[in-house]
Formats: C-alpha cells, structure tokens, sequence
C-alpha cells in the first residue's frame, strides 16, 4: 500500500511548496499540511520547470517577427494540442483560453441559443451565468437515479439548448455519470457542459467517448497556478455568438464601420494574451496525462479512505453527502464537528497544526442550504498529500474534540483568527506589514 501511494508522488508529480515549513501560533514551525487542493493546487514542479525554461523566450503573441515573439507564438497554439489530446476532444471542438473556470463558463453563456437546465448543487460559477438567458434550476434528488429522472423529465417538457452540470462537485466531491447525462441531453436535443474545475485534476476525461459537448476547467486548480483556464467545446455556437470582448486579435479585418470577426477561438481570445499561463497550463496536462493512471486514483481513493475512517471514528464528526449512490467520488472531505465552528476549527488546524483547510459555504450555497448547514470544513486531497498528513489531520481534529484548542481563537475581520497571533508575516505581530513574502 505504501509503495502504491508513494508511487504517484515520483518525480513526474512532485508538487511546489511539499517541502515547506510554516509557523505556529505557540512557536516553533512545522511542515505545512496542504489540504486545500480543491481552491488552489500547488504548482507541478514539472509546470514551474517549464515556466522557468520559457521566461527568457517571453514575448509578444501573434504579432512579431522575432526569434522569441516566434516561440512564445508557438507555445501558445501547440498549448491547444495539449489541452485537446488531455480530454481527447472531438475535431470539431475548439479550445479557447480564458481566465478561468468561471470565465469560461460565462463565454459560454453569452453563446447558447436556447435555454440552460443546471442543478441547485452547483458552484455558483455553474449557477449564476446562464441566468443571462433562460436559466431553468432542477432541485437535485436524494439519489443520482432520481436527480437524472428529474433533469430528463426537465428537458423532455421543454426544449433546453444546454444541460450545465458539475463534474465532481466541489463540496462532497460526488461524481456524476457523464455519459448517461450526455446521452440523456442529446435525445431530448440539448448539449452537455460539464464544469469540470473539481473533476480534471482527479479524473481523466475522454470527449469522445463521453460525448460531453463543452468542458471549463482551472489551471490554478489543476497545478498550474499561472492564471489560465479553459473551455473546450463545440465550433458552431461558438463561432455564431458575439465575441465575448471586442479587440484586437478577434477580427480578421476593421473599417471605420464594419468589423469581420476571426471565427473560434480567435474570436473570443481578443487583446494580448496570458502566454506563461496557457503554456503551464499545457504543461500540467501534458505532466498529468503522462502518469500512470490506475497509480494515481489507488493514491488518492486509498488517502481519501484513510481521511474519511479517521474522521469517522471521531465523536461528533458528520460529512456532508448529496446521494448515497453516486458513482465516483473525488478526494474531497466536506464535513462538521458538533459544537465547533467550521471557521474557528479551521484556524486552529492552521495555527496549531500547520494544517489547511478551507471553511464555509464554497460557493455553493444553495447546496449547503440543502445540506441543512450554514458552513462546514473541506478537506481536499491532491498529487501532494501523503498518508502521514492525513493522520496528522485525523489526529489534530481528535485532539480538538476532546481537549478544545490550546490557544484563543476570535472572529476578527470577518474571519476567525488566533488571538493574538503570533505568527508573522500575518499581520498580528507588532510591526509586521501584512503579506511581508
Ligand atoms: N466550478 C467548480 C466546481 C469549482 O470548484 C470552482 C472553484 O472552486 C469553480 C467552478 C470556479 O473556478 P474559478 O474560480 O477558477 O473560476
């Protein structure tokens, strides 16, 4: 077992920042205990070595003549190769760099003809663009059976031009079956986006064989913390839409009056774009694309397993879970501990611990509604994590159930802090400017 968790951290996955050491509150450092993977992933080291190898060719796109204005062009159109052979994308599907997850979802909403049918499970980057059509919201069912019975009689009662679903959602890390939903969307005429910020980075994805029409997902969440996103999808709805901004790079020809614009993608990349972005953003598919597969997800099935047996063997820990017969789960943990709030729980694991979480609603509030809860903690595991963080987790929230915290903790600014804090760098610390990396 250790052989196999160990495995998926070779070289070819080593992480940035799984070497360093963070203060305490009491004093002293500790090695950081990153469980936050599902906001932000740390850099791929093979990412930053990429980053750090293209810097002195950094240029101008498009538009120049010179040796590195002729690399950096390059990279940036053979980042489209990556992208397209990670999720084996269909020829007649196109990727489009954007900013991020959300970014992309909202070029997709100003282009859909028709109607969105989405879940109230979502992200609200998932949620909240389609509303600028006719955006219809199926509640989810207490089991995926029923949740996909709902979402067909949905689309069977009126035409929808869009199914908008999650992937693995971003609380529970629940999966759904993205090929029934698929083949369900395109006997009622719809198309499939699947939001795949949560699932990318855990799951490999195949367009083809899915027959998903439109996927968005996150470098910064898929190890390339360079400020780059993505949607791939389908070439006609795209090409038809207004370019999402209007400037240079999206047209073919400008008069005083009329403006020919470039088809997709050009049409909805205008102004200068993020080059070192879409280029790390390539080289974490290409990194991710390259391991062994069955290696990672016995890692992360067999971490998350290990987290969620601890958990459980804790008096007053409850996880929060959408259906009991999803079929795939990501390595997310979203849960509460009786008695305690999930933000002054949080705190105490980064200030005492070393350890990160994150707490609260996740953008997901109606599903935390739902849920029946006002917050909760959420911890995500990633290429990174090890068997020895996740017992320090499970521990540390053993320790708080039965001893309290060691130290005071307030809620200050609108979030729970130590108090004092001691930690610098941190802004609590006499003369300490905060952020003073
Ligand atoms: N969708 C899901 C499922 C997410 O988890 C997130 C971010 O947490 C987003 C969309 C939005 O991603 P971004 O903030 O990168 O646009």
């Amino acid at each position: 077992m250790t052989a196999v968790l160990e495995q998926a951290r070779t070289a070819l996955a080593r992480v940035s920042g799984c070497d360093l050491r963070v203060p305490l509150v009491q004093g002293g450092t500790r090695a950081y205990a990153n469980f936050d993977y599902a906001a932000s992933a740390p850099a791929l080291e093979r990412v930053t070595d990429r980053i750090a190898e293209l810097l002195p060719y950094y240029a101008s796109v498009h538009r120049g003549a010179g040796y590195a204005s002729r690399i950096s062009t390059d990279c940036y159109e053979a980042a489209r190769g990556s992208v397209s052979r990670f999720l084996n994308s269909a020829d007649d599907q196109v990727v489009v760099f954007t900013r991020n997850t959300t970014d992309a979802l909202n070029l997709l909403a100003a282009c859909v003809p028709g109607d969105t049918v989405v879940l109230d499970i979502e992200h609200h980057a998932n949620l909240l663009p389609w509303t600028r059509r006719g955006r219809r919201v199926v509640p989810a069912a207490d089991t995926v059976e029923e949740t996909i019975r709902r979402v067909v009689a949905e689309l069977c009662a009126k035409p929808a031009a869009l199914l908008a679903v999650t992937g693995a959602s971003n609380v529970t890390g629940e999966v759904l079956p993205l090929d029934r939903l698929a083949a369900v969307a395109h006997q009622c005429g719809a198309r499939l986006l699947v939001d795949a910020a949560q699932l990318a980075p855990h799951r490999r994805i195949d367009l083809c064989a899915t027959g998903i029409d439109y996927l968005a997902f996150s470098g910064h969440k898929l190890y390339a913390p360079f400020g780059a996103g993505v949607l791939v999808g389908r070439r006609d709805w795209l090409d038809a839409a207004p370019p999402y901004l209007a400037g240079g790079g999206a047209v073919t020809e400008v008069g005083v009056d009329e403006v020919g614009w470039a088809p997709a993608p050009q049409r909805h990349e205008a102004g200068s774009p993020n080059v070192l972005g879409v280029a790390a953003l390539a080289a974490a598919c290409d990194a991710l694309a390259a391991l062994d597969e069955r290696a990672v997800l016995e890692h992360e099935r067999a971490l998350t397993e290990r987290l969620r047996a601890g958990l459980k063997a804790v008096a007053g820990v409850r996880f929060l879970r959408i259906w009991p017969d999803s079929p795939d789960s990501v390595g997310i943990v979203a849960f509460t501990v009786d008695g305690f709030e999930p933000g002054r729980v949080a705190a105490y694991l980064s200030a005492e611990h070393a350890i990160g979480v994150r707490d609260g609603r996740f953008c997901a509030h109606p599903l935390l509604a739902r849920l029946g809860v006002d917050g909760a903690l959420r911890a995500s595991i990633g290429l990174g994590t090890g068997a020895a963080e996740v017992d320090r987790l499970v521990e540390a929230i053993a320790a708080l159930v039965e001893r309290g915290p060691a130290w005071n903790y307030a809620r200050t600014a609108g979030q729970w802090n130590p108090v004092p804090e001691t930690r610098p760098g941190l802004g609590g610390v006499a003369g300490a400017a905060p952020c003073s990396f």
